[in-house]
């Protein structure tokens, strides 16, 4: 059997014409929505995110601005700079790139966004609303995850969901919406034992932990969906070789999945890249509108 791929690169795309379009309706009765992305010090892989996110905002409509504060900021920069941005009436979303400089306090920089402009649903207000199903701004990635799971009709009622990982970005907002779909969810951590057998009960199986191929063919179930998240960076080209034979590269990225065993086992799978990642974008721009569209 080989698995169906599940193009999310295609879907993000279809996703950001709709936004596009709602954004355009919008801003022909009030004002184009506007982003502030805030990007502290000097992280590479940081900067080609926001490369992404801009980009998408302006194939969008959506207004971006970027603040880069320097890799010396305080926590008390940061906090001044959140303030103020809340405080403007043209920003609709504020996101603040992780990781930031160590030396300042994400915590309490991510508590000072108002929830109201908390695109990345990471507020414990809007985590709140998610647990209790109220109304609110849901982490990107995860509600990425569920448009592709429901735009490609698989269903997710009444079926076993197995998520490896309990981060509060990725795998407890995809459990709870998983959840709130009604499928019976188990969570994994790095304190899970046995989890290959775990996991092996899956029909939807998403990966989220942040380890290069982890999840292999003792892990998948025969014909399981399984959702990759992980975006690791393979560094040699003998280890290419080994998961993409045939790919002449010395580093390429790869999942936490490791795609042969999808490939021969999963009924259908996210690529990386081209499955989730694109998804996340594309829901950052739903956000937005979202948000702007509420205030
Ligand atoms: P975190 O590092 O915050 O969380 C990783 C989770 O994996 C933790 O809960 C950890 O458990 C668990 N874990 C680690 N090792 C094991 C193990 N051996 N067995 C079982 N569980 C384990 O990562 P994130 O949730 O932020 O991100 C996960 C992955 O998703 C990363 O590769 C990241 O790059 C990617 N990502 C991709 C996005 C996209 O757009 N596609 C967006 C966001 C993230 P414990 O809690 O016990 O430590």
């Amino acid at each position: 059997m080989s698995a169906r791929l599940l193009d999310g690169l295609s879907l993000a795309a279809q996703i950001r014409a709709e936004v596009a379009a709602e954004v355009a309706a919008f801003a022909r009765w009030r004002r184009a929505p506007g982003l502030a992305v805030i990007l502290a010090g000097d992280n590479a892989a940081s900067a080609v995110y926001v490369r992404g996110k801009v980009k998408a905002c302006a194939e969008v409509g959506i207004r971006s601005e970027q603040f880069s504060p320097p890799a010396t900021a305080t926590t008390e920069d940061l906090l001044r700079l959140v303030r103020e941005l809340n405080q403007r009436d043209d920003v609709d979303g504020i996101l603040v790139q992780l990781p930031l400089p160590p030396q300042v306090d994400a915590a309490a920089v991510l508590l000072a966004v108002a929830p109201a402009k908390d695109v990345d649903g990471f507020h414990p207000l809007n985590l709140g609303r998610l647990v209790s199903q109220r109304p609110g701004l849901v982490p990107c990635t995860p509600r990425g995850v569920i448009e592709l799971l429901e735009r490609n009709r698989i269903e997710i009622a009444g079926r076993e969901a197995v998520v490896v990982g309990r981060s509060d970005i990725v795998g407890k907002p995809m459990a709870l919406l998983l959840l709130h779909r009604h499928a019976t969810v188990t969570i994994c951590h790095s304190r899970t034992p046995n989890l290959a057998a775990v996991c092996q009960r899956a029909d939807i199986l998403i990966a989220a932990v942040g380890r290069a191929a982890m999840l292999d063919e003792r892990h998948i179930r025969r014909g399981a969906v399984v959702i990759d998240v992980g975006i690791n960076r393979l560094p040699t080209a003998e280890a290419v070789e080994m998961y993409f034979p045939g790919q002449k590269r010395t580093s390429t990225l790869i999942g936490d999945v490791d795609p042969r065993a999808a490939c021969t086992l999963a009924s259908a799978f996210t690529p990386v890249p081209g499955g989730v990642g694109p998804l996340t974008i594309a829901m950052l721009m739903a956000n937005t509108l979202q948000a702007a569209v509420a205030r």
